[in-house]
């Protein structure tokens, strides 16, 4: 099955955490955190749409010159969601630099503080020298901050002693071609597939029962196929529809009751979940004093949320000796865990 998400993480465990996502077929990629991002090749770093910051220490953010910088002539827009002052800080980041040879640059810059009750917006232009500019404020309904045909991004607000938001990215559905059905069809394969599952992505949703569903009241679509333009329900017997991938990334949160608690449900049956396992149990004191998870706490999480793969991140330095401590705490965790 060819998935949606591809993933990359940019540094070890050790190193600023950062996930590179490439959607399959598309020239488009996202980015989870942009602390140390120099291991990110430019042409990748070009493919960037959307940036998803969880809070803006130095170790998250540090890298936010260096995509500025890889795609400064670009027509299509960035967007880049944080915490509530994500704005202030990309606008500090802005005014460091003298910005009078950019006019005739089209790039814009779409900044979403994401504030628990609302989504802030701001715009920064090159053609304006990159002076903020208010946007409409967005309600933030069911943690969703971003919804596309191809896939959604939701949020949530924990606490690392500041706000920080985790996110989830979650394909729908998957679409997959069965190749069976589709020969009896006398169909070939070909780029005509990928705008079926473009339209079918546009106008129909997941449904358990039927699988498909009309998001909207139904007209008639047809996709041109080999064989001339056909009816799209009548080529929905050469589709077989799975659970979409969903993806979640959490990083510096207090380990407090409450904040786990929420985590818990937030990433519930992720396929994926990029975490961090920053101390170990027995330094839980000077993980509840810099507001960090513990590896057990962290294994913990995964297991009650029932996530297939977990991927640690970010571990604090003082175990750089000895990294396979962490690994099996969370392990271990993983295991005495009851759902
Ligand atoms: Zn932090
Ligand atoms: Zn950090």
């Amino acid at each position: 099955m060819a998935r949606l998400f591809h993933y990359k993480v940019i540094n070890n465990a050790f190193g600023d955490p950062c996930v590179f996502i490439q959607l399959l077929r598309e020239k488009r990629a996202l980015l989870f955190d942009i602390g140390d991002i120099r291991k990110i090749p430019f042409n990748e770093l070009l493919k960037v749409s959307d940036i998803f910051v969880t809070h803006t220490h130095i170790d998250h953010f540090i890298g936010f010159d260096q995509v500025i910088r890889a795609i400064l002539r670009r027509s299509e827009p960035l967007r880049v969601y944080g915490p509530e002052n994500i704005i202030e800080c990309v606008n500090g980041k802005l005014r460091g630099y003298t910005w009078n040879l950019v006019s005739e640059y089209p790039l814009k810059i779409e900044v979403y503080a994401i504030t628990g009750r609302e989504i802030v917006g701001a715009k920064f232009l090159a053609s304006n020298g990159f002076k903020i500019e208010e946007v409409r404020s967005l309600p933030f309904k069911n943690g969703l901050i971003l919804e596309e045909p191809l896939f959604k991004v939701r949020a949530v607000v924990l606490s690392h002693g500041i706000p920080v938001v985790a996110y989830s990215l979650e394909e729908d559905y998957h679409i997959n071609i069965n190749k069976v059905e589709l020969q009896k069809a006398g169909l070939n394969v070909g780029p005509w597939l990928g705008e079926l599952k473009k339209q079918l992505k546009l106008h129909y949703k997941y449904d358990p029962v039927k699988n498909l569903k009309p998001k909207n009241r139904k007209k008639s679509i047809e996709i041109e196929t080999p064989k001339g333009r056909i009816n799209i329900e009548e080529l929905f017997r050469i589709l077989k529809i799975t659970k979409g991938e969903k993806i979640a990334y959490v990083m510096d949160i207090s380990p407090q009751k409450d904040n786990v608690k929420r985590v818990i449900s937030f990433v519930k049956d992720a396929d994926v979940l990029f975490c961090e396992a920053y101390f170990l149990s027995k330094d839980l004191d000077r993980a509840i004093e810099r507001n960090h998870l513990t590896a057990q706490i962290t294994g913990e999480i995964a297991k009650k949320a029932g996530v297939k793969e977990l991927k640690i991140l970010h571990i604090s330095p003082k175990y750089i000796e000895n990294p396979a401590e962490i690994y099996r705490e969370v392990e271990l965790s993983r295991e005495q865990t009851r759902e």
